[in-house]
């Protein structure tokens, strides 16, 4: 009997596994579907300066338009293509819409999301400036955001590609800071101009983890004071969030009390609650 129950798991268990399988491979079938059509849109998210609001760029975020109008964030989907080479496709047709918009527009930067796993490829660099000087992007107007992972990931390699890249104009920004490994020690070998304060400590300012999120964000300020380099605060949400980032003194700011991702660029914002609040 004992056995029979067992037998009888393992069937459930392979069920599931197949159906899981399954879904996987329908989602790969429906990426490459979207990856051919037009599915794949870029949206953008202001990032302003914390003393006066003035947008100074925007982050691309990748967004997944279904036939039925739905639009998919990449948390829905993006787990399939990081396991695939889908991710890196993908994330070639947004940069191609965001040299496009850069080369039709005026004014901030636009950064975007570069996978670790395009550091695996030497061409990167290379394919990146590429596209920009054939779309007449001016590439000082572009900005990479890259996690702590990659930096950890062949560092030699990761830096000359930073290297190369920031000779041509296109600046380094390191996203989801503080949640990754924090290799400190070697952080100021490698070009980057700004840290991304993970939302997560943001999201903790108002909170019962207000202490320590206020000691993570300061700890991170003081580290970006000393190698010079500025941060942003990600996901301020409210009048309170960008009051205590603003004293603790970061410059940037992102979230959705200045805009939430659209498909347009903004110039202006509008006056979402009072700065005093
Ligand atoms: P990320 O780069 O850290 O982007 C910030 C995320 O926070 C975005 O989620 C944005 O919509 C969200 N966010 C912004 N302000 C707020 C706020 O005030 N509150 C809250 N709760 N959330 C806020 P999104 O668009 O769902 O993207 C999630 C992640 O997916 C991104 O995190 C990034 O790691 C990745 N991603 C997005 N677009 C691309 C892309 O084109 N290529 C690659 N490789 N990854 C991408
Ligand atoms: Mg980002
Ligand atoms: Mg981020
Ligand atoms: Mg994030």
């Amino acid at each position: 009997r004992a056995k029979a129950a067992g037998r009888g798991r393992w069937a459930t268990f392979d069920e599931a596994m197949r159906e899981e399988a399954m879904r996987i491979l329908d989602l790969e079938a429906d990426l490459r579907r979207a990856i051919n059509g037009e599915g794949f849109v870029a949206f953008y998210q202001p990032i302003v300066r914390l003393s006066d609001r003035r947008v100074v760029g925007h982050e691309a975020l990748l967004r997944w338009q279904q036939a039925g109008g739905e639009l998919l964030s990449p948390s829905s989907f993006i787990g399939v293509g990081e396991n695939s080479s889908l991710i890196e496709e993908v994330d070639w047709l947004v940069y191609a819409q965001v040299a496009d918009r850069i080369a039709h527009t005026q004014g901030g930067y636009i950064s975007v999301n570069v996978s670790p796993r395009h550091f695996r490829d030497s061409a990167f660099a290379d394919r990146l400036l590429r596209l920009l000087d054939k779309a007449k992007a001016d590439p000082r107007r572009l900005r990479i955001e890259i996690t702590e992972v990659a930096l950890l990931e062949e560092a030699p390699r990761v830096l000359n590609m930073l290297k190369h890249l920031r000779g041509h104009g296109v600046l380094a920004q390191l996203d989801d800071f503080g949640t990754g490994f924090s290799a400190l020690s070697y952080l100021h070998r490698f070009p980057i101009e700004c840290l991304k304060i993970d939302q997560s400590f943001i999201a903790g300012l108002g909170s019962e983890t207000r202490v320590e999120s206020e000691a993570v964000v300061r700890a991170i300020q003081a580290l970006a004071g000393s190698l010079g380099i500025h941060t942003v605060a990600e996901g301020i949400e409210n009048v309170h969030q960008q009051r205590v980032v603003r004293e603790l003194g970061c410059t940037l700011g992102q979230g959705y009390l200045y805009g939430r991702p659209l498909p347009e660029l903004v110039s202006v914002i509008e006056e979402v609650e009072t700065l005093a609040g």
